[in-house]
């Protein structure tokens, strides 16, 4: 295990701004609590830190880097990066690997070298709320929203964690793109595979029809 003691990446950088996006603009607490709320629906805790871990990492890619994201949890965090940054699911720029951790990273997609930045568990001390909030220490509806946001808030990076991570990337095009077949069964198209049938008729639906 490699241990996270060691920072070996220096924080700076505004410290007014609540985060900045990929062009390197700056939003404060209220304008990136709004952005999400209309992002996400509304300012969810995870998604707030979120945003203060995206501009973390961002300060740390060199300028113009071209990057890819890592989200290690499918909670909240992957939209503070769809906010922030042009790596979405649909661009297929971010990859949600759920290890459910906190954490996400951002590397340069040509070389792999890049930022990992994470919620560092043995930072929450001075932030009773937060903590329980966690670490689900209390239940949801005994849990002080107003206090957590706070703490939140108060907390900003100071609960951050962050190292140089190198991330394997793919060189050049080994396999082509794969053939698109049409399934005997549903008659819809499908990437080829060891398969006769699309992987739905092939047992992997999601749903049941009538
Ligand atoms: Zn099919």
């Amino acid at each position: 295990m490699k241990s996270h003691d060691e920072n070996d990446v220096a924080s700076g950088g505004s410290q007014q701004a609540w985060c900045r996006d990929y062009k390197g603009r700056e939003y404060s607490y209220e304008e990136f609590l709004k952005m999400a709320e209309e992002f996400h629906g509304f300012g969810a805790p995870g998604l707030v830190i979120g945003g203060a871990m995206v501009g973390l990492a961002l300060r740390h890619l060199p300028e113009g880097c071209i990057f890819n994201a890592v989200c290690e949890t499918g909670k909240c965090l992957p939209d503070a990066i769809q906010i922030l940054t042009l790596c979405s699911t649909g661009n297929e720029w971010m990859k949600v690997s759920d290890y459910g951790r906190f954490a996400l990273s951002f590397y340069d997609k040509y070389t792999g070298e890049g930022v990992r930045v994470f919620l560092d568990s043995s930072k929450l001390g001075d932030y009773p709320e937060l903590k329980n909030w966690f670490f689900r220490l209390v239940p949801k509806k005994e849990q002080n929203f107003q206090l957590l946001m706070k703490n939140i808030r108060d907390a900003h990076e100071s609960i951050l964690g962050a190292h140089r991570v190198t991330v394997p990337v793919k060189s050049g095009h080994k396999d082509g793109p794969k053939k698109i077949l049409t399934c005997p069964e549903c008659g819809e198209a499908y990437p080829e595979s060891d398969s006769d049938l699309c992987a739905a008729c092939g047992g992997e639906s999601y749903y049941s029809q009538e």
